[in-house]
């Protein structure tokens, strides 16, 4: 074969090796080996300005974990054009089709230019260039690097625009979870939850921990004399007030149609009686409709050792129920029991 044809071949069978270890490996410490230490240029109109080896690296390493599988090619063109015995251009037509965040993209019709200089490693890459055969050379060139960057980056924010959406959408089924409509406080499941988890943590850390519990008086003649959607507000309107003059750490649920359970942890008997009280009077004088003129008996307990949670409340209800018997409207608590006992 004549030296020309030698040369090409060399030259083709080095532009091959190149797009093995770049495209389809994405092998970056084996792409850069394949070039020469004055690379020049990687492609894009943009980042061609001023390079060296150092922008070269830092081009190949940003396209390879960019893309990281595999790029498949075919070579649909090629010439190969010796310059002199250490030198050489070899330009080609490419299909490409590669993976971008699990999408197929295809970008067919590319034509990738290399320069390749002899060195004692064998043919390196001097300079490569990437660019589509429609376009003409020049600052607003396209470029497929860009065009996939571009799609990348609607990609990603597609994916953070779901994720955002998701869980918005998980954290309000969460909520509703937890939530009863009526009154937006916690529901009995999660009320009771936190009450058990509350319980927990004095058992374990010591430290007060006090339940107050609440029944609005004669419920029964607000839905009689005023209509049942006049007693969904009055419940909503208590457990607005209820929220309104707790504690942030005072944790506050509906526990029956027109019960309310309060927990108040790191909190003594006294301290739930003081609340309770406040809370006795602020509903008691809201004013507003007659319909919304209820008042509210209050039955309270305080954690003691040993105690289980449905002892504890056990405890609040007969307090409750005291209460009531001494004419509703007040507030009534259990008596401390022996600790430990
Ligand atoms: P007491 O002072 O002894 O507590 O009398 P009461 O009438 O409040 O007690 P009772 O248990 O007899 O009646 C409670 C009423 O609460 C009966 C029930 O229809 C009503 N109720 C329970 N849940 C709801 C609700 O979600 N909305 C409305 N409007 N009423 C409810
Ligand atoms: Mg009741
Ligand atoms: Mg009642």
């Amino acid at each position: 074969m004549s030296e020309l044809g030698n040369l090409q071949q060399e030259l083709y069978a080095a532009a091959e090796r190149y797009l093995e270890v770049y495209l389809r490996a994405r092998d970056l410490p084996e792409t850069l080996r394949l070039l020469t230490s004055a690379m020049s240029g990687f492609g894009t109109a943009v980042d061609e300005v001023g390079f060296d080896f150092a922008t070269s690296e830092r081009l190949y390493r940003r396209d390879i974990e960019q893309v990281p599988s595999p790029i498949e090619y075919t070579i649909t063109g090629k010439h190969v054009a010796p310059i002199d015995r250490n030198a050489g251009v070899v330009a080609l037509c490419l299909n490409l089709q590669l993976k971008i965040m699990g999408q197929l993209v295809k970008l067919n019709g590319l034509r990738l230019s290399l320069v390749f200089r002899q060195s004692a490693r064998g043919w390196l890459v001097e300079h490569q260039h990437f660019s589509q055969p429609t376009t003409v050379h020049g600052a607003d060139e396209a470029y497929p690097l860009m065009e996939i960057e571009e799609r990348t980056r609607v990609l990603e924010r597609l994916v953070t625009e779901r994720t955002r959406a998701l869980n918005a959408a998980n954290a309000e089924l969460e909520r509703r979870a937890v939530t009863d409509p009526l009154t937006g406080l916690y529901n009995r499941l999660k009320i009771d939850e936190l009450l058990q988890h509350e319980l927990a943590r004095v058992q374990r850390y010591g430290g007060a921990l006090s339940v107050v519990l609440l029944d609005i008086d004669h419920f029964k003649a607000v839905n009689d004399n005023h209509g049942h959607t006049a007693g969904d507000r009055v419940l909503a309107k208590i457990g607005e007030t209820l929220l309104s003059r707790t504690r942030r750490t005072d944790r506050v649920g509906r526990w029956g149609g027109e019960e309310f359970l309060i927990v108040c942890p790191s909190s003594s008997l006294e301290e739930a009686v003081r609340l309770a009280e406040d809370l006795c009077l602020t509903i008691r004088e809201q004013d507003g409709p007659a319909a919304a003129r209820v008042t509210a008996s209050f039955g309270l307990a305080e954690y003691a050792a040993g105690e289980s949670a449905e002892e504890l409340i056990h405890r609040a209800d007969l307090a409750l129920y005291d209460a009531k018997r001494a004419g509703r409207n007040r507030v009534r608590s259990a008596d401390h029991l022996q600790q430990g006992s």
